[in-house]
């Protein structure tokens, strides 16, 4: 398969470069020259396990990695995984929820990471290369970044933190991670402070050649296909009818991949985009208009995003797969910080979109306890309002869930009134020796750093 961009100003590249690569070098973002049709396999794939299923879905984007070693990344990457099914569904009375959280960091990120972090080892390995990721995180991405990356060959990982506004569990589980590729970076600043410094060191073309310089942001394409794999999951563990999603929804990368197991031939009737407070996305969907707006701190942090880095794609493919509209489109945006589609069509035949506020999502949260003792995590909960209000027909509900409420222990605890939200893994965190550097918020010290720990 080869890739191009949806800004339409790049070479072709294979899959092993899409994935080396992240971003494209004209600024937008890799997609396949088409969308393999996978609808007359269905049948055969019934049965088969998470792993034998990824490696049916994945196949027909690679092209590059023989078929014994492609099976040999997923099964390892999936090993992480404290489910037999990896990403099992629950049944509660009236919906599916599928559960995400299995892997190593108690969120869903893990399931693309995991996957990430093998592609990386193995594709540098064969070239002789090393790589250098550097990354900026407000909590799940560093974390789950770090466990896809740690201890592997040919990989140093960098993360940016804002120092003391991290969640006290996320910061632990990127400071006790003791293998020696590993950098944590407490920054004395703010997230947007580590998203500049990032920025400004990627900008830098000959620091980032030098340093082979690579990122593991939700663009990477790789992340998205591993995330298509768990909606044709769903579709058998929920006895192989047409079925509605309901997807808690930040950087759009989770429900783009959704909307791609569509076009394969996927029977999906409705995917419900869940947001918090910051209802961009919403928005667009409801009416057209696309506007960046402030942040919104909320207790669904990782859904706290204005501009959703995915949602290029998916206009891509709006705009009739029209490299030079897109163009126009995302001209505009970064100019005005708006832009408005009126072409008269509907936004999509699928998605449908909700907003949900704090105490819905509170009080979805406490009803799920009281009623079936099951705990949803506040971004869950966020899916799982909205997924009851636009849900249409019969067809089951799958309520994405993304992470393990033992993460966000305070807005869980304080929903049901007790001490409820914990997991071994959490507990087991508190004792472990920490390793961090603090670093100012100067793009120049932590290019020192780089310079002083990283390999070239
Ligand atoms: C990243 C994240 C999301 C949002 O996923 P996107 O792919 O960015 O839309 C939702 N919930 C949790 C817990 C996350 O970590």
């Amino acid at each position: 398969m080869r890739y191009f961009s949806t800004r339409g100003q790049t070479e072709p590249v294979a899959f092993q470069d899409a994935v080396l690569m992240g971003l494209a070098s004209d600024g937008g973002l890799l997609i396949p020259e088409s969308i393999p049709q996978v609808g007359d396999k269905l049948g055969a794939w019934a049965g088969l396990s998470f792993p034998d299923l990824a490696f049916e879905v994945l196949s027909p984007y690679v092209g590059d990695i023989p078929e014994a070693d492609l099976r040999r990344l997923i099964n390892a990457a999936y090993a992480t995984f404290d489910s037999e099914a990896v990403v099992p569904l629950h049944p509660l009375k009236d919906l599916y929820v599928q559960e995400l959280w299995h892997g190593p960091t108690l969120a869903f990120k893990d399931v693309a990471l995991q996957l990430l972090g093998q592609l990386f080892e193995y594709i540098l390995e064969a070239r002789g290369e090393h790589l250098n990721i550097l990354g900026a995180t407000s909590g799940d991405t560093g974390s789950a970044a770090i466990a896809g990356a740690r201890g592997r060959n040919n990989i140093d990982i960098f993360i940016m933190f804002p120092e003391g506004k991290t969640s006290p569990i996320q910061e632990l589980q990127m400071t006790t991670v003791a293998d020696e590729n590993v950098h944590a970076l407490a920054i004395d600043g703010t997230f947007d402070d580590c998203q500049a410094i990032l920025k400004s060191i990627f900008r830098d073309l000959p620091f980032k050649a030098r340093w082979h310089l690579g990122a593991v942001n939700s663009v990477n394409w790789a992340r998205v296909l591993a995330q298509v794999v768990y909606y044709f999951h769903a579709y058998y563990a929920a006895g192989q009818k047409p079925l509605a999603f309901s997807v808690p929804t930040g950087n759009f990368g989770d429900i783009f991949a959704g909307w791609l197991a569509a076009k394969m031939g996927l029977p999906i009737t409705q995917l419900i985009l869940a947001t918090n407070e910051n209802d961009i996305l919403s928005v667009f969907f409801n009416t057209g208009r696309y506007a960046r707006g402030e942040v919104k701190f909320t207790i669904s942090p990782s859904m706290d995003i204005q501009v959703a880095s995915n949602f290029e794609r998916f206009l891509f493919y709006r705009l009739g797969e029209n490299a030079e509209a897109l163009r126009g489109a995302m001209e505009s945006f970064a100019e005005t910080g708006a832009f408005q589609l009126d072409d008269g069509a509907p936004i999509d035949d699928l998605i449908c979109a909700q907003a949900v506020g704090r105490e819905e999502t509170l009080a979805t949260i406490t009803a799920v306890h009281e009623e079936e003792g099951y705990l949803l995590d506040p971004h869950t909960a966020v899916g799982v309002a909205a997924g009851r209000a636009l849900r249409k027909g019969d067809e089951p509900l799958v309520c994405l869930a993304t992470a393990h409420p033992a993460k966000f222990p305070e807005a869980v605890n304080g929903a049901v009134g007790a001490p409820v939200a914990t997991h071994p893994r959490v507990e087991g965190l508190a004792g472990l020796p920490k390793r961090s550097t603090p670093l100012p918020a100067s793009e120049d010290a932590v290019k020192a750093f780089i310079e002083a720990h990283g390999r070239s």
